[in-house]
């Protein structure tokens, strides 16, 4: 059996998988996100312990962050995970568990998950919509990794220079227009009583006037993202997965051209499934 968990800057979410690959249980707790890192630790253990069953041979985590495989350590996290940086989730989860652990990008884990909708497809693209951005693509067979485990961000390009403070520490990145939290920010400065991107959606629904601005706007950012991955990497199939892509329907209607956009058909649980997929 198998545990994979993904590592989200709001949410843990982690699944047990038998050994033919059936989820077995599910388990979900909240991110300590600004908590450090041992709060971290600590919650990814207990969400480890709720699943925990004889038999279970490998855990696998899907963290946000810049992530080096190979040792299934993070590199660099933004604040969206304070303290995250440095974390050895790898090791830590073996000392701890005693079986074979790995980590990887959470991007990168919700494309590996997709990608068993996709088989021998070699150029995609995929784009998670969460607390923050995060950027995974698949080029010609391989997965970008970059230098410092840090291709592919496409949540950190720049859409306004010197446009909104990013947790990254640059200016006008992508992320700070098209998270969750970039929504609910803007969402707050035009109506009342936003906490969640799907209140700004639902109120964009029934036809509120600041709630259209909101998500026009959003519609105009998310188009510019998607055009400039087609223009780098022209991949065969562009998937929009995390929170906000749950929206589908609505998010589709914003979108120019659909024909080389899906989905995540796992939602909001493709990091999990790809969190134990082969590094
Ligand atoms: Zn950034």
């Amino acid at each position: 059996m198998k545990i994979g968990i993904d590592l989200g800057g709001t949410t843990i979410k982690g699944l047990l998988f038998t050994d033919a690959g059936e989820v077995a249980a599910e388990y979900t707790i909240p991110t300590p996100a600004r908590a450090g890192r041992s709060a971290i630790f600590s919650a990814l253990y207990c969400a480890v312990d709720s699943l925990w069953q004889d038999g279970v041979d490998l855990i696998g985590v899907s963290s946000a962050g810049n992530i080096d495989p190979s040792k299934g350590e993070c590199v660099f996290a933004t604040e969206n995970l304070l303290g995250w940086t440095g974390a050895k989730i790898a090791e830590e989860l073996n000392k701890r568990y005693h079986v074979r652990t790995q980590a990887d990008n959470d991007a990168i884990c919700a494309l590996k998950g997709e990608l068993r909708f996709y088989r021998g497809a070699k150029n995609v693209t995929m784009i998670t919509l969460g607390t923050g951005v995060g950027g995974a693509s698949l080029v010609n067979g391989k997965i970008l990794r970059g230098k410092k485990f840090d291709a592919a961000r496409w949540g950190h390009v720049i859409l306004f220079p010197k446009g909104l403070k990013c947790n990254c520490g640059r200016r006008g990145c992508v992320e700070c227009y098209l998270s969750a939290t970039a929504l609910v920010k803007s969402g707050q400065k035009q109506m009342l009583g936003i906490v969640s991107a799907k209140q700004i959606f639902d109120r964009y629904a029934v036809g509120e006037a600041e709630a259209r601005d909101v998500v026009e706007r959003f519609g105009v950012y998310l188009n510019v993202l998607l055009d400039n991955i087609r223009t780098t990497l022209a991949p065969d199939l562009i998937i929009l997965g995390g929170g906000v892509a749950q929206s589908e329907k609505l998010i589709r209607g914003l979108i120019e051209r659909t024909d080389d956009v899906a989905f995540a058909r796992l939602g909001t649980l493709a990091g999990a499934y790809g969190a134990v997929e082969p590094i």
